[in-house]
């Protein structure tokens, strides 16, 4: 099928970008990769009067990593670059173990690591890799830039919490407290399918103890799951045998699965439990390694 009617702006700032978004007044969307939107376009799942392409704006394709260990990844960063981001692989292991999980290799050349957050599909692996990590999105607006906690940026499915007229213009990991460690699980059909259930795990581990958990889970609900809440078990001491199990159980408890061509709801519901399981050993054996 063909797109409906559009038409097209290349703004080379994001001043100019939120200009057109404005005279848009809601008939207006950014398009990044264009590897969620294009197809959405085609089928007449949207149907804007404007697309504004921001990839003619200089200065959004960084990956800046501090001295404190937070990450700043700004909006023309694609997901190949993330997957093959040395820095990364050191400094971020749960990002690092999501980047070649993501979609195929074509689609990750294109598409870009924030337009997959700001997609908020309920399937989507970095939507769930931000969760996990506690991570926030810088937008820019007519008034200026805001920052938006990603517990309160997907506010459902396919919907986020940008106004009309804003542009998330990066995404931000804060500094880890201690040591960050963590892994991302993904079961799929096969390779480069959406997810049938994932686990994100990010962990900060600090003298032996866990002094931060985040894990969040991806297509195992009517959007990204957070379920730092189930994964506080594990905070203040170090990972056992018990802490594990208690929070593979607390996390596929706060699982929203539902039955369809990809499994039945009791299927996802183990293997989240599975998966955090296998992940949380993981960590915790190469831990006893390091010590
Ligand atoms: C064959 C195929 C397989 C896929 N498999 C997976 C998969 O396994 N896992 C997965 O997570 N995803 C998968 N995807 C989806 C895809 O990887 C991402 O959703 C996509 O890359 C989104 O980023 P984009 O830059 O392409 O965004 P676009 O398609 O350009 O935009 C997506 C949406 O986000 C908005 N947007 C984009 N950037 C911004 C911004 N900076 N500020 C405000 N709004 C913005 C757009 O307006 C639009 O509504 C797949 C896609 C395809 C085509």
């Amino acid at each position: 099928m063909y797109p409906s009617r559009f038409g097209y702006e290349a703004p080379k700032s994001i001043e100019e970008a939120i200009g057109y978004l404005t005279a848009g007044a809601g008939e207006a969307k950014i398009l990044a990769g264009g590897q969620s939107l294009v197809p959405m376009l085609k089928l007449r799942f949207a149907a804007p009067e404007m697309l504004v392409d921001i990839n003619s704006i200089p200065g959004l394709d960084y990956i800046n990593i501090g001295a404190d260990g937070s990450i700043r990844i700004g909006a023309l960063v694609r997901h190949e670059d993330i997957e093959r981001s040395e820095e990364l692989k050191t400094a971020q292991p749960t990002l690092a173990a999501a980047a070649h999980l993501v979609a195929d290799p074509i689609v990750r050349t294109r598409g870009t690591f924030v337009g997959s957050v700001c997609h908020a599909d309920p399937q989507g692996d970095w939507a769930a890799a931000m969760t996990a990590l506690g991570g926030h999105i810088v937008v820019q607006g007519p008034k200026g830039k805001r920052e938006i906690a990603m517990k309160d940026f997907v506010l459902g499915p396919f919907q986020n919490a940008l106004a009309f007229n804003e542009i998330a213009i990066e995404a931000v990991i804060p500094a880890p407290q201690g040591t960050p460690v963590g892994s991302y699980l993904k079961l799929e059909r096969r390779v480069g399918d959406f997810a049938t259930a994932s686990v994100a795990v990010a962990l900060n581990i600090q003298g032996g103890n866990v002094v931060r958990a985040g894990i969040a889970l991806a297509g195992v609900g009517g959007r990204t799951i957070d379920a730092t809440e189930a994964a506080s078990v594990l905070v203040g001491k170090p990972l056992s045998e018990d802490s594990i199990l208690a929070a593979a159980e607390a996390v596929a408890a706060a699982a929203e699965p539902r039955t369809d061509h990809r499994g039945s709801s009791d299927y996802k519901r183990q293997i989240v439990k599975t998966f955090v399981s296998r992940i949380l050993t993981g960590i915790a054996n190469s831990e006893q390694k390091v010590a």
